[in-house]
C-alpha cells in the first residue's frame, strides 16, 4: 500500500480484512465526492492492492431528525454528479436512498459479508457519528474510519481546543506538517479498477432501491418533513465548484472588509457545500493558494496566533482562511474530543455559571420554539432573520449572531434557548446539523468567548447584541423589505 497519512484512519473494528471477499465496498456517508476525498483515495488504494473491484455505495436515511425536502433535494443533487462522475471511470456506484423509516437497516451488515475491505467516512457530529460507532462495530470485516474533514487531521491531537486564538496558535506550530499531505485530486483511475460488482440476489430483493435509477426518485416518496422546502440553489459537487470559482473571482477581493455586512453577498456561500461534503476544504485551500502562487516557504516563522499575517498572503486570503481553517476545524476539535459537544454542560464554568445566575431574570419578552418558528416576535428585523432561514435556508453569518442572541433573551431559560436554536437550525439551515452549527450556537451562550461587562439581566457576562445597534451600525432597509413580511 502507498503512503498514507495515519492519523487520518481509524479502525472500526477489530476485524481482519476478508481476501476472499469480492469487492471493496466505500460507504460514503459524510465525504459526498468523488473528488480530493481521502476516504475514496483510501478505498481505491484497497481496491489496488487486493485487486479487488470498488463498490460504492451512497447511503440516504429518510430516518435522522430534521430530515426534509430540503436535504433530500440537496443531497440527491448530489448524487447524480457523483453517479455521473463513476459512470464516466466505470465504477460501480450506488446511490440507496431509504424508502421508509427502518428499511435501511442491515443493508451496510449485508453489503460487507462479500467485502474484503469497508471504508467509510469519519464525522463526529450528529447521527452520524453515533450511527458510525454501532454499524463499523458490527461488521465482520475489517472496516476503517477516514477523515477527510479538515487541513488539520482530528486525531493529530488529543487537546480540545476552547479558545480560537489557542488553536490557531496550535495550528500555526503543527499544521505545515500536514499542508504536505492532500487528498488527490481525481483519485478514481483510468478505468483498469473499475468494473460492475454482482450484487448478492438477497441484497437486491431486500433493497431493491439499491439497483434503482436516480431519475426515478421523487421526493413525495419519502416519509420525511416536506413542509421544509428545497432552496433556490442546487446541491452537488459541481453546483460547489461553482459556487467557489463565482467566489474567487466576484467576491473574494473584497472579503476581508466586506465580509461582516449582511445586506452585502460577500461571503463565499460554501457552508452547504462543505457541510454534506460536497466540496472539500482541502479543493478551496488549493484553489486559494493557486490563485496567490503560493507556498510553503512563505509562513512566518512567528506562530503568536495572530489572526492574520501567518499564512503570508493578502488580507482577504487570510481572512478566508482563518474561517475555512481555524473556525471551522475549532468545530470538529470540539466534536470528535467532547461527546456532550451539544449539551449546556459542555460550556465553559464561567458561562453556566453566569448563565445560572441570571436564568431567573424577569423576561422583556418571553417565546416558545412555535412563535419563535413562526417569526412572530415583537422585533421586525428578528422575524425577518427567521423568515429568511426558514425560506432560504442560509442567513449572514452576524444576522445568525444576533439571531442567536434574542433567543437567549427571550427563552425561558438558557437551556430552553440552547434547545430552541438547535431546532430551528438543524430544521432550516441547509449547512445545519454540523459541528460549525455547535460552534455557532454554543458561541452565542459563550462558547469560544471571553467574559463581557457590564453584567446585564439575562446575559450575565455573555457577550450582549441587539436588533437597535445592528440596525445603527449597518443599513438593514434593504434587508427587512426582502425579508419582512
Ligand atoms: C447561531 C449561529 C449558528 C450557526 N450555524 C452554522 C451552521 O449550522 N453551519 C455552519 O457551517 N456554520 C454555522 N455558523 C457559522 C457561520 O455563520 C457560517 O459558517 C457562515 O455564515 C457560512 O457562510 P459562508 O460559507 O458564506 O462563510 P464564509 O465567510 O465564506 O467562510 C468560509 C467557510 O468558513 C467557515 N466559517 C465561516 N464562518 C464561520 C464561523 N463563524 N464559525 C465556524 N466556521 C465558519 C464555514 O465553513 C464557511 O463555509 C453559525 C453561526 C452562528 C452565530
Amino acid at each position: 500500500m502507498r503512503n498514507f497519512p495515519p492519523e487520518r484512519i481509524r479502525p472500526g473494528n477489530a476485524s481482519n480484512a476478508n481476501l476472499k471477499g469480492d469487492y471493496i465496498l466505500y460507504w460514503m456517508v459524510a465525504n459526498r465526492r468523488t473528488r480530493w476525498n481521502f476516504s475514496l483515495q483510501r478505498a481505491l488504494d484497497w481496491s489496488r492492492e487486493l485487486r479487488k473491484p470498488l463498490l460504492i455505495v451512497e447511503p440516504l436515511s429518510c430516518d435522522y431528525p430534521w430530515a426534509s425536502d430540503r436535504f433530500h433535494q440537496f443531497i440527491l443533487e448530489g448524487m447524480i454528479d457523483n453517479a455521473n462522475a463513476c459512470q464516466e471511470k466505470r465504477i460501480d456506484y450506488r446511490a440507496y436512498l431509504e424508502p421508509k423509516r427502518g428499511a435501511g437497516d442491515g443493508l451496510i451488515e449485508a453489503l460487507a459479508e462479500r467485502a474484503a475491505v469497508v471504508v467509510t467516512d469519519d464525522y463526529p457530529a450528529f447521527f452520524l457519528a453515533r450511527m458510525l460507532r454501532r454499524a463499523t462495530h458490527r461488521l465482520a470485516t475489517k472496516c476503517e474510519l477516514i477523515d477527510s474533514n479538515g487541513l488539520f487531521p482530528m486525531a493529530a491531537t488529543d487537546k480540545c481546543f476552547v479558545r480560537a486564538y489557542d488553536f490557531r496558535r496550535f495550528l500555526q506550530k503543527n499544521l505545515p506538517a500536514h499542508l504536505i499531505d492532500l487528498p488527490d485530486a481525481e483519485p478514481l483511475p483510468v478505468p483498469e479498477i473499475g468494473g460492475t460488482v454482482t450484487l448478492n440476489g438477497s441484497i437486491k430483493k431486500r433493497w431493491p432501491e439499491i439497483a434503482r435509477p436516480l431519475s426515478k426518485v421523487s421526493l413525495e416518496e419519502f416519509p420525511i418533513d416536506h413542509t421544509v422546502r428545497s432552496v433556490a440553489f442546487t446541491g452537488g459537487p459541481q453546483a460547489a465548484e461553482g459556487c467557489l470559482e463565482r467566489f474567487l473571482d466576484q467576491r473574494l477581493d473584497a472579503y476581508a472588509t466586506m465580509r461582516n455586512l449582511p445586506e452585502e453577498k460577500s461571503s463565499s456561500g460554501l457552508s452547504p457545500y462543505l457541510h454534506f461534503g460536497h466540496i472539500s476544504s482541502h479543493y478551496i485551500f488549493d484553489r486559494l493558494m493557486q490563485r496567490v502562487a503560493w507556498s510553503v516557504e512563505q509562513l512566518a516563522d512567528s506562530t503568536t496566533g495572530a489572526r492574520s499575517g501567518w499564512w503570508g498572503v493578502d488580507e482577504n486570503t487570510e481572512a478566508l482562511l482563518d474561517q475555512l481553517v481555524t473556525w471551522r476545524e475549532l468545530g470538529f476539535n470540539m466534536c470528535s474530543h467532547r461527546n456532550d459537544y451539544e449539551r449546556f454542560s459542555s460550556l465553559p464554568d464561567w458561562a453556566q455559571k453566569t448563565l445560572r445566575q441570571h436564568a431567573k431574570d424577569t423576561r422583556p419578552y418571553l417565546y416558545d420554539q412555535d412563535s419563535f418558528d413562526a417569526a412572530e416576535t415583537h422585533d421586525p428585523l428578528w422575524n425577518a432573520v427567521q423568515r429568511q432561514l426558514a425560506q432560504s435556508g442560509e442567513v449572514h453569518n452576524y444576522l445568525r449572531m444576533l439571531w442567536g442572541k434574542k433567543i437567549l433573551e427571550w427563552s425561558e431559560s438558557p437551556q430552553e434557548a440552547l434547545k430552541i436554536m438547535i431546532h430551528l437550525n438543524n430544521k432550516y439551515a441547509v449547512d445545519g446539523r454540523d459541528p460549525n452549527s455547535y460552534s455557532g450556537i454554543f458561541w452565542v451562550l459563550g462558547r469560544y468567548d471571553r467574559a463581557w461587562g457590564p453584567e446585564r439581566p439575562i446575559f450575565g457576562k455573555i457577550r450582549y447584541m441587539s436588533s437597535e445597534n445592528t440596525a445603527r451600525k449597518y443599513r438593514t432597509a434593504g434587508y427587512l423589505e426582502k425579508w419582512g413580511g
